[in-house]
């Protein structure tokens, strides 16, 4: 499709094998917007990037590119174990040369973003909030803002496991995510068992026993309210439904604010129901995956986020 003169293209910075990205092109261009891809799996050994010194002096594989319309960064691909990449040769061959060169390529990438931010280019999400994203600052940022959040204790401290765990129920998982959320044990809290946290910290959270919420939140309006209705603690194991559903006002004006809190344009967040039945913020997600909700909640996420960004790449 052409793109009318007055809008610039819209650049998806992510691997073109992410669904995520190739249909958010492929919706973008329907709007009759012009995408590139700045595919962040297949750099350095295919994307060619050159920055000069000068702020928009940026070029994608030959095309030098002004100020683009709008940015949808879902993945940077930087480290080994992102999701996506396979480093495990590379790893197992040279593992320290591969981390330089997994970290060279994300300053880099990084850089290039930061550009787009300082030209004022609407960003989905910014670089700038990213250190209010990572769960053990951003849940403190909602506390402060009053807003429900499950009680929480990250640590590698056995003693204050052992007293976060006194008499009631408690959730454990991994500080970053990624991995399945368990119930702490009595098997747990042996000396032995918890000498694991000199390996790495681990989340502590009260078990929330109630319904799974997915609100979705975009340009400072909710799109999308989900509940996820499963029997496993954590729903990604065993999802049983999923159906779209009225917030209660006040919850929807928590959303809101949760979302103005940590700075998101556009975010998926997770809530769950403690034992009282309030729903409690889990965590907003960034990037958060869309498609599957819409496949199976018959939502139109896609096409919000694509009007949304064509629109951006208009004004
Ligand atoms: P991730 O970043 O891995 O998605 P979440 O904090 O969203 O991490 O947790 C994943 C899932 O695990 C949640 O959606 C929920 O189903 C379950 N879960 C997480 N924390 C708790 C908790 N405190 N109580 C009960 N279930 C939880
Ligand atoms: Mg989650
Ligand atoms: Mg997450």
């Amino acid at each position: 499709m052409t793109t009318p003169p007055s809008a610039r293209p819209v650049l998806i910075v992510g691997s073109r094998e992410d669904a995520h990205v190739s249909e958010v092109a492929r919706r973008v261009e329907q709007e009759g917007v012009e995408t590139l891809v700045v595919d962040t799996l297949t750099f350095p050994e295919e994307t060619r990037l050159a920055l000069t010194d000068d702020l928009g002096g940026i070029t994608l594989d030959g095309r030098r590119l002004e100020r683009p319309g709008a940015i949808y960064l879902r993945s940077y691909h930087s480290h080994p174990l992102a999701f996506g990449v396979d480093a495990s040769e590379a790893m197992d061959d040279d593992w320290r040369t591969t981390l330089v060169a997994f970290r060279e390529k994300m300053t880099l990438l990084r850089g290039l973003v930061g550009r787009w931010e300082a030209m004022g280019v609407p960003l989905y999400n910014p670089l700038s909030v990213d250190w209010r994203t990572p769960k053990p600052v951003q849940l403190s940022l909602l506390a402060n803002a009053g807003l429900p959040v499950p009680e929480t204790l990250w640590t590698n401290d056995p003693e204050a496991v052992r007293r976060f765990a006194a008499g009631r129920r408690v959730a454990y998982k991994p500080v970053e995510g990624g991995a399945a959320t368990r119930e702490l044990g009595p098997e747990d809290l042996t000396d032995a068992r918890l000498a694991a946290l000199e390996a790495a910290p681990v989340t502590f959270q009260e078990l929330m026993p109630g319904e799974d919420v997915r609100v979705y939140v975009l340009d400072g309006e909710i799109v999308a309210s989900l509940r996820i209705l499963s029997k496993a603690l954590d729903f990604r194991q065993n999802e049983e439904r999923i159906e779209t559903f009225e917030l209660p006002p006040e919850v929807a004006r928590q959303c809101l604010r949760a979302t103005e809190v940590v700075g998101l344009r556009w975010t998926g967040m997770d809530l769950k129901r403690d034992v009282r039945g309030t729903l409690r913020f889990l965590e907003l997600n960034a990037s958060p995956m869309f498609l599957g909700f819409d496949a199976r909640a018959g939502t139109d996420l896609l096409g919000r986020l694509a009007r949304a960004l064509a629109k951006a790449a208009r004004s």
